[in-house]
């Protein structure tokens, strides 16, 4: 042996740990490693909103943004890619969309259509506008009441963390155009269900019961929306004249499809962890918050979470084609699989601000499960509520499933400032909270994916058609 040669022999020989690879981090060291410098969820929804951006349900604009996510995620690494496709009914929104008041003090207004609104005829259609503060009183209108008359409904929606105005204020929009319509109504122009104050409506979808035509049914933004109700109080019983234009219009059946991918568990017959946003957006937003960020945290976590090990069972991730219209994705995705198990599902779908708050289904079937989730996520400012957990829109198959469901509240304050308008950007991502998603999904994804036991009862995992008894 020569000289050379015995000094690395010795070398190795002193440093054997030189050649092992580090061990990998523990899921509280990747967790908090995400906190400080997570790069994926914020690369996820940049690149989503500059390559592909508005992403309207069912159209070829949607579909270039599943193909974006999908070699995404293979680019990453994820297994079992595919775009699953369905059929759905496509409701595009036109490119016409124009209110003004012809009388007494005329001026336009800025308007966009909801989501399933009929068209005006071309030449536009005009009518008095009969107010209503609430839905309440739009339903307490007697039947007949507004033939011919366009109906503007009123409300206020404020700002909340939690956002539950949006369950006090979503009403005028899910159904008050259906109540309209239902009474005779040829129109209606709601007040945004926001909170922000620019020119921008925040449109959004809203459906007519059956037997009901669809009229047309816009949002005013809230400044137009409050001059409209100023000219109320001036008018002194003069009537007040409403001019609509809009063209949207129903195109038939499309396809649609949702995008899967999974990180592999060591163990394939353990149900796997679903974790659930939306790709879609409307056409009138590139969907950075809505649902952009909740794509790029949920595909980060997993990413994590494969950085510590490779998790006991698989980690699914739901990447939900047309939410925004009518929840097609999440029951096109419940249909074809309800009879494969789901340990448990979340979803991220409500902005990229702080999560503050951790709720499950399963605090009393499963408190040990509960009480350790909620231990490991307080050290990123995440407290316990006391609510039953219900999933995001992408988790039918869950609920269909009676499965265990976990809520991570994201802080709401702002989110309705943004929500389905021109607004919803990129720069309005904070990189600090954005991580902070990150960090709390990392963590409760990988103790899931990690847990031996049922999830929901803390028991042995109940077969196959246990599971299903429980439907
Ligand atoms: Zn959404
Ligand atoms: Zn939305």
């Amino acid at each position: 042996m020569n000289r050379t040669l015995t000094a690395l022999v010795a070398l190795s020989l002193a440093m054997p740990a030189a050649a092992a690879p580090p061990p990998p981090p523990t899921l509280e060291q990747r967790a908090d490693q995400a906190l400080a410098a997570d790069d994926n969820a914020f690369r996820f929804v940049e690149g989503l909103t500059t390559e592909v951006g508005p992403r309207q349900a069912g159209t070829e604009a949607e579909a270039r943004g599943r193909a974006w996510a999908v070699q995404w995620l293979k680019d990453k690494g994820f297994a079992n890619v595919v775009d699953e496709p369905f059929m759905m009914n496509t409701w595009v929104p036109g490119d016409v969309a124009r209110a003004r008041v012809t009388a007494p003090f005329a001026q336009d207004l800025v308007v966009l259509p909801l989501g399933n609104s009929a068209a005006t005829p071309p030449a536009g259609i005009e009518g008095e506008v009969v107010f209503f503060r609430t839905v309440d009183d739009l339903r307490a209108a007697p039947e007949g009441s507004l033939a011919g008359k366009i109906a503007y409904i009123s409300h206020q929606m404020r700002p909340a963390q939690d956002g539950s105005h949006y369950g006090f204020a979503g009403p005028a929009r899910w159904v008050g155009p259906g109540l309209a319509a239902s009474k005779g109504a040829v129109g209606v122009v709601i007040k945004s269900v926001g909170t922000d104050h620019h020119r921008n409506p925040h449109t959004g979808g809203t459906s007519f019961p059956a037997g009901v035509a669809a009229i047309p049914a816009g949002a005013l933004s809230l400044p137009d929306a409050e001059n409209l109700e100023r000219m109320f109080a001036r008018a002194a019983g003069r009537p007040i004249m409403l001019k609509l234009e809009m063209n949207p219009r129903q195109i038939g059946q499309t396809q649609s499809g949702n995008v899967v991918g999974e990180i592999r568990g060591r163990n394939p017959m353990l149900p796997p962890v679903l974790i659930a946003c939306h790709i879609d957006s409307w056409w009138n937003a590139p969907g950075a918050f809505d649902d952009g960020a909740g794509c790029g945290i949920i595909a980060a976590a997993a990413l994590n979470v494969v950085e510590t090990g490779q998790p006991l069972r698989t980690i699914r991730v739901l990447m939900a084609g047309a939410e925004e219209t009518g929840l097609w994705g999440s029951a096109a995705y419940s249909k074809a699989h309800i009879d494969e198990p789901i340990a448990a599902g979340l979803e991220s779908d409500f902005g990229a601000d702080r999560i503050w708050r951790f709720d499950s289904n399963f605090s009393e079937t499963n408190p040990m499960l509960h009480k350790k989730i909620a231990a490991a996520v307080a050290r990123f400012g995440v407290s316990v509520g006391s609510d039953a957990a219900t999933g995001g829109a992408d988790l039918n198959i869950v609920r269909d499933q009676k499965g265990a469901l976990i809520d991570l509240q994201q802080d709401g304050t702002r989110y309705f400032d943004l929500h389905h308008t021109p607004d919803d950007t990129l720069d309005k991502i904070d990189i600090a909270q954005l991580r902070q998603n990150v960090a709390v999904w990392t963590q409760v994804v990988g103790i899931l994916a990690n847990e031996s036991q049922s999830i929901l009862t803390g028991g042995p995992i109940p077969s196959a058609p246990a599971i299903m008894q429980r439907q």
